[in-house]
């Protein structure tokens, strides 16, 4: 367990280990005495598990997010050279696999209150051309599905949900009811990458849809287009989560509504004890979501945030920019997608600074941050 002299950490897997230490360490010892390591009981039962919590009809593991989103993109069959519009503000991978499957990136800017998807940012970028649309549920809330699926259903496009941020926030509809973030799209997809909300102890991913015939087509693109030993069906890669993973994906599962649940706790102490900083934006909560999350972004003015970090760093407290270059900045993205117009995105990659945000985090260490932050603005 964490104690008072251990540094603050960004994320801390080492203590949340401990706390499920017996459980994890049963489920190893399982897989290990079971002599069985790719695609067999842990696996199938954990796609199993994880449909049923995201009530969702099927669950396809693959090797990681990235992957997800590859398998997804494929299954969908689109023509060379079709548009699929992405999010200025993102991690590279959602933004990737599009233009390595020889598809066209049509980035976009973000809403500057939400960092999601602006809905009128998709609907002026749509052309004859334009085939789907990928919205990502970036530091642990929805982007805004409701208008999004009312203008991919108006032009007949597909929605790819990139849920590799928010697994297990709920998406609320206009009568109240809701819906697992990454079960609303044709096709959702998340990555069990060690610091995500749900992590693996190692890499892994899935791909979420109802379509029986959709699933039949992922699943065979995840094991090179096989349908039986040495039949193949399609071109398709190798993407597999191991039964190691699968295991202990399966124990960390059961603990998934505790460790959100920790991760909002947090969230409210930087809430409460940050409330009154003039000089500081804190993350706002859409009416449309419930947040997870995976990161707690503040805001601060443009100049301030390099002392900020520095000041922080001195005290002990680390922090992360996240996504410093947005997509249309990139240097791989010059001649693919790089005349986009993301005056958000661009604002948000200068002054967006995430705070340590994890589990593991006690009352006092996010009081310390909190104190650290209002002393530099005194
Ligand atoms: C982490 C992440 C991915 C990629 O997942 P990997 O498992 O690392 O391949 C894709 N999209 C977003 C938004 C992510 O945060």
């Amino acid at each position: 367990m964490s104690s008072a002299n251990d540094p603050i950490r960004m994320v801390d897997l080492l203590t949340q280990y401990q706390r499920i230490k017996e459980e994890i360490d049963q489920a190893v010892s399982d897989v290990l005495n079971s002599g069985q390591f790719i695609q067999d009981k842990h696996v199938h039962d954990f796609e199993k598990t994880i449909a049923n919590f995201l009530n969702t009809s099927h669950v396809v593991t693959c090797g990681n997010g990235t992957d997800a989103l590859q398998i997804a993109l494929m299954s969908l069959k689109l023509e060379p050279g079709s548009e699929v519009i992405v999010p200025a503000y993102t991690y590279f991978a959602t933004v990737e696999v599009v233009a390595l499957l020889g598809l066209t990136p049509v980035i976009v800017d973000v809403d500057p209150e939400f960092f999601t998807l602006d809905p009128r940012c998709v609907q002026e970028a749509i052309t004859d051309n334009t085939a789907a649309i990928i919205p990502v549920h970036l530091f642990g809330q929805c982007a805004d599905l409701g208008s999004l699926k009312n203008i991919a259903t108006e032009n007949g496009l597909y929605i790819i949900e990139d849920n590799a941020q928010a697994f297990g926030a709920d998406y609320i509809f206009p009568d109240n009811s809701q819906k697992k973030a990454g079960t609303i799209g044709h096709l959702g997809t998340t990555s069990f990458y060690p610091t995500k909300n749900l992590g693996a102890y190692g890499d892994g991913g899935a791909v979420f849809c109802a379509d029986p015939e959709l699933e039949r087509r992922i699943r065979l693109l995840a094991n090179h287009g096989q349908t039986s030993k040495y039949v193949h069906e399609l071109i398709g890669i190798n993407s597999r989560l191991d039964e190691m993973q699968a295991a202990i994906l399966g124990v960390k599962l059961n603990h998934q509504h505790t460790f959100n649940q920790l991760r909002r706790s947090v969230a409210a102490i930087y809430e409460k004890e940050l409330e009154n900083l003039r000089e500081v934006k804190l993350p706002s909560t859409a009416s449309y979501s419930t947040h997870v999350y995976h990161q707690y972004v503040i805001q601060v003015q443009k100049g301030d945030r390099e002392g900020l970090i520095k000041h922080l760093t001195t005290a002990g407290v680390p922090s992360n920019v996240y996504c410093p270059i947005p997509m249309h900045k990139q240097q791989a993205m010059q001649g693919v997608s790089s005349n986009a117009h993301c005056p958000v995105s661009e604002d948000l990659a200068m002054t967006c600074l995430c705070l340590p945000m994890h589990t593991e985090l006690t009352q006092d260490e996010v009081s310390f941050i909190c104190e650290q932050i209002l002393n530099y603005y005194q």
